[in-house]
């Protein structure tokens, strides 16, 4: 599995397109969301191309976005204040990037409006 020519996460998260990023390692690649819904809104996402949650994403890499989460948590002070973590996946979910991403969101009170 790689890159996408064709995806917009694909080539910020290889750094094709430079973005705002929070936390980075072989993996995966963190970085802020453009139309943020809270203080702190940023997108986990894999560097190889995965559609979504159920595209077959290898155990290694789930567990390097997980980490990520957690790196992304301590680096915008919201570990002790909470945060969510949001998956949309296919069309009643209303994904509209078809590149796997992770919103971690926080730094606010989350109602259930958000994400
Ligand atoms: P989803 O509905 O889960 O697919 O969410 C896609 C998210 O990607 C939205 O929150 C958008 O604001 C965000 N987004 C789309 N394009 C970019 C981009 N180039 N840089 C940062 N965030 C983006």
């Amino acid at each position: 599995m790689a890159m996408h020519d064709d995806c917009i996460f694909c080539k910020i998260a290889n750094h094709v397109i430079e973005s705002d990023y929070i936390y980075e390692d072989n993996v995966v690649a963190a970085f802020r969301d453009m139309s943020p819904l809270a203080p702190t809104h940023v997108l986990v996402v894999p560097k190889d191309h995965y559609a979504d949650l159920a595209d077959g994403v290898p155990a290694e890499t789930a567990a390097a976005l997980l980490h990520a989460v957690d790196e992304v948590a301590k680096a915008e002070g919201i570990t002790e204040s909470g945060f969510r973590v949001v998956a949309n996946a296919g069309g009643d979910a209303g994904q509209a990037v078809h590149h796997l991403h992770l919103h971690v969101l926080g730094g606010c009170r989350l109602t259930d409006d958000f994400a």
